[in-house]
């Protein structure tokens, strides 16, 4: 017979495989945990590199205003502080050439072309909903008289002065431009001739009451004037072309009726 608890002959060498089972799956246990390991740390690692090129895609989308976290002060760190830096540097300068692009660079006022957009937008927007809305176009008179008798610096100075007056009488809504040399205009956009007429008469006696500094070779006494054609936005008359005629009209009538008046276009009849 057999004695009890004795294994029988050749258990030992079945518990072998059993061994070499178990010491295998150990081994695919640890080497699973090391490898999940190193992916939490590689993906922890990897994530300032992520973040960079989320960083990179936001730029490119047009973004410039996207900062990249930084994370650490190594040189992924020193890499992202000097991403932001150069995006920083780029939205100042794009600001600058938008600036430029928009902006006439003696007033400060918005430029013809920003005035001529405008206009369309007024004008498709009168069209489609009924609204009405005003163009006043002005032209400094005898303007050649000041840069011949006092220079082009003094000429310059009195621009300024002008733009300076449609910027402080503007509203919030209204779009005033220097579309010329002497030249300016004021897009008023919800306004009814009358009112319109009426701030076109305050604009023509505000510039008159200017008092310029004895500046730039200007004397004291120096006295600006303009005249001004007023176009409004009714029925046919809603669209670019035919507002800036209107007032290119009434402007030209302004100028041969004696200067420093306001003239109405056919258009606020
Ligand atoms: P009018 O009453 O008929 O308008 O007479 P005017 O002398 O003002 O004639 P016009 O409007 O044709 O003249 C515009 C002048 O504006 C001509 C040009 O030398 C001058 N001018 C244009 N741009 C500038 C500028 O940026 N600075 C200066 N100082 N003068 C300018
Ligand atoms: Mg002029």
């Amino acid at each position: 017979g057999t004695l009890p608890g004795v294994p029988k002959g050749g258990s030992a060498q079945k518990d072998i495989p059993r061994m070499i089972w178990r010491m295998l799956y150990l081994t695919l246990a640890v080497t699973a945990a090391l490898m999940l390991t190193m992916l939490i740390w590689l993906t922890y690692l990897l994530r300032p590199v992520r973040e960079l090129h989320k960083g990179l895609r936001a730029v490119f989308d047009g973004n410039l205003e996207y900062r990249v976290p930084i994370y650490s002060q190594d040189e992924l760190g020193r890499l992202t502080r000097a991403f932001n830096a150069t995006t920083a540097r780029l939205r100042a300068a794009f600001q600058r050439i938008e600036e430029l692009a928009t902006h006439d660079s003696l007033t400060n006022l918005p430029n013809r072309r920003i005035f001529d957009e405008r206009l369309i937008i007024e004008a498709v927007r009168s069209r489609r909903y009924g609204r009405s809305f005003g163009l006043i176009i002005l032209d400094l008179d005898k303007f050649k008289n000041i840069n011949d008798q006092y220079g082009h610096a003094a000429g310059d100075e009195v621009l300024r002065a002008v733009a300076k007056v449609l910027e402080a009488n503007a509203r919030e809504t209204d779009l005033p431009a220097r579309i010329g040399g002497d030249e300016f205009a004021v897009i008023l956009p919800e306004v009814q001739a009358r009112e319109i007429q009426m701030i076109a008469e305050n604009l023509r006696l505000t510039v008159e009451k200017i008092t310029i500094l004895p500046n730039h070779g200007l004397p004291a006494d120096t006295h600006i004037t303009i005249s001004v054609g007023v176009a409004c936005s009714t029925g046919n008359f809603a669209t670019p072309k035919r507002l800036i005629a209107d007032a290119d009209a009434a402007l030209y009538q302004a100028k041969s009726h004696g200067r420093n008046c306001v003239q109405m276009g056919y258009s606020c009849e």
